[in-house]
């Protein structure tokens, strides 16, 4: 492949997209909003704490994210999650971080952090990116869109009648559920047997995970609660202290745990988090727009999903 690419959303798919048409020949460029790549991977810090905020652990099926996952733990990147294997299954996380696989993947690809893009623009020479900050980035022969359904379907409207009509309606027909995260510190530790990685019914809590029990997390005690996707979508627009309150009250209660004041509680929104409804297609690439989407929203709502779909797109683009 000769062609020029612009990847837009630097998250396992589009990493794994990125990575896969690079090795293709492209030149690729990666464009990212966060401050850094990983998307749903995220991690965050504070006061010496250490909070995965979002994706937990990858349990896969796929022989080749297998393949890659044991190889990480040979470079130091993966390690074993044993707290979280309950079926005998593997469970791998990054290490230090969620996303730490996904920078080295990214090593020789540039990336554009820190850059929303907000309009496709088509003209002779290919396809321009515009950034919220006015700056257009390009030309490109193509583009692959690795972001959320909707914020993929919005970029997709700014292009008007020339968006691919397939990929258009795969945006429309994508859904994903919200889930409010609750990151929690204690000083002292909380000594709780039995919740280092553990999942709920029924309640407002679906996940409780001690952050600390991860290999590579060392640091203050700290701990991860997602509440379920029922709970966060009635409470989807209220504000994080009355959520983070709300949710603390029900760690206790799940945990049995003796209420004391955590040295650190906040509560963050994902806004789009977990795939209800997927696409039910690995990826759409439209060979005469040169467009391409991916995403865990095409198959299902897991890193798994993402990787296989990253990758199903540089197949649909080197075959075109
Ligand atoms: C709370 C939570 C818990 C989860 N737990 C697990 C788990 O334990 N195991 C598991 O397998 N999966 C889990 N998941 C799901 C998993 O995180 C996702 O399936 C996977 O990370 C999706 O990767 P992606 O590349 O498709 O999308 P994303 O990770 O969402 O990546 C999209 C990227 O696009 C960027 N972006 C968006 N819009 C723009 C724009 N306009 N311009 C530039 N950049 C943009 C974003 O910043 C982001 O980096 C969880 C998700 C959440 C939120």
């Amino acid at each position: 492949m000769k062609q020029k690419i612009a990847v837009i959303g630097a998250g396992v798919a589009g990493a794994m997209a990125a990575r896969g048409l690079a090795e293709a020949g492209a030149r690729v460029t990666v464009f990212d909003k966060g401050r850094s790549v990983g998307g749903r991977l995220a991690q965050r810090r504070h006061d010496g704490a250490i909070f995965d905020h979002g994706a937990q652990f990858i349990r896969p099926r796929d022989p080749v994210l297998t393949r890659i996952l044991e190889a990480g733990i040979a470079a130091g990147v993966v390690a074993r999650w044993r707290a979280a294997e309950t079926d005998g299954r593997p469970v791998y996380v990054g290490k230090p971080a969620m996303a730490t696989p996904l920078k080295l993947l990214l090593a020789e690809v540039p990336v554009e952090t820190n850059c929303r893009i907000v309009r496709l623009a088509r003209d002779t020479a290919g396809w321009w990116l515009e950034d919220e900050g006015d700056i257009h980035h390009g030309a490109f022969d193509a583009v692959v869109i690795a972001i959320p359904p909707g914020q993929a379907g919005a970029l997709l409207a700014t292009i008007g009648d020339s968006a691919p009509a397939e990929l258009v309606a795969a945006t429309e027909r994508a859904r994903l559920a919200p889930c409010w995260a609750l990151l929690l510190a204690f000083d002292p530790p909380l000594y709780l047997a039995g919740f280092d990685a553990k999942r709920l019914d029924g309640g407002p809590i679906a996940w409780i995970a001690r952050n600390t029990s991860k290999p590579g997390r060392a640091g203050r005690d700290s701990w991860t609660v997602h509440a379920s996707p029922e709970w966060s979508t009635t409470h989807l627009e209220e504000p994080a202290e009355t959520v983070a309150s709300l949710l603390l009250e029900a760690f206790f209660a799940a945990t049995g745990a003796r209420p004391v004041q955590p040295r650190h509680s906040e509560a963050h929104r994902w806004r789009y988090a977990l795939v209800t409804e997927p696409v039910g297609e690995a990826a759409l690439f439209d060979a005469k727009s040169g467009l391409g989407l991916c995403g865990d929203w095409c198959l299902d709502g897991k890193i798994e999903a993402a990787f296989i779909s990253g990758r199903a797109l540089v197949k649909l683009m080197r075959d075109q």
